[in-house]
């Protein structure tokens, strides 16, 4: 390299000299870095192949789990568990299984669709919690006006009744 070529203006000093090529030239030499020895490169690549497995057998599992185990259906079988109450008789059925889809009121073992969910009532007259509830069939699957009064307690019973306060309902198992 000629000193100066990258200079626009004669008079000025050159910018860039041969000897900074040189000075640049051997810093870079310099720099290379080391060519990677076997050594190197295995303990850089065993980490990288040992994660990719892991991954893969992550992977597969999750994939094996999710085709065995369906969350959703075991909820449903869960809560489509009910007591249901027969608006004929007034005999309840305790946790019977409500099928998937179906509409009140389901067909009772006489034939006769009479059946309705049961709310729950845990009062009991004397204002305390009872740890046995009384099944209530609400007004509205009878065709009946005005709001439902629990046969034990004499309390209003609603769709989805709340449970008395958990101190009480605590008390009640005790
Ligand atoms: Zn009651």
């Amino acid at each position: 390299m000629i000193a100066g070529r990258y200079s626009p203006f004669a008079d000025l000093p050159p910018l860039w000299t041969a000897e900074d090529d040189a000075a640049y030239d051997a810093s870079r030499l310099r720099r290379r870095p080391a060519r990677p020895t076997r050594e190197r490169t295995r303990s850089i690549v065993a980490p990288a192949r040992l994660s990719a497995v892991v991954a893969l057998v992550v992977g597969a599992g999750w994939a094996l789990a999710g085709a065995l185990y369906d969350p959703s259906a075991a909820l449903d079988a869960s809560t489509r568990k009910r007591d249901l109450i027969c608006a004929q008789t007034g005999k309840v059925f305790e946790r019977s299984t409500v099928p998937e889809g179906a509409t009140f009121p389901l067909t009772g073992p006489g034939g006769a669709a009479t059946l309705y969910p049961a709310e729950l009532c845990f009062w009991t007259a004397d204002g305390r919690a009872k740890r046995e509830p009384t099944r209530v069939l609400l007004n509205m699957y009878r065709g009946v006006d005005g709001p439902t009064v629990c046969p034990d307690c004499g309390r209003e019973v609603v769709y989805a009744n709340p449970m008395p306060p958990i101190e009480l309902m605590l008390k009640a198992m005790e």
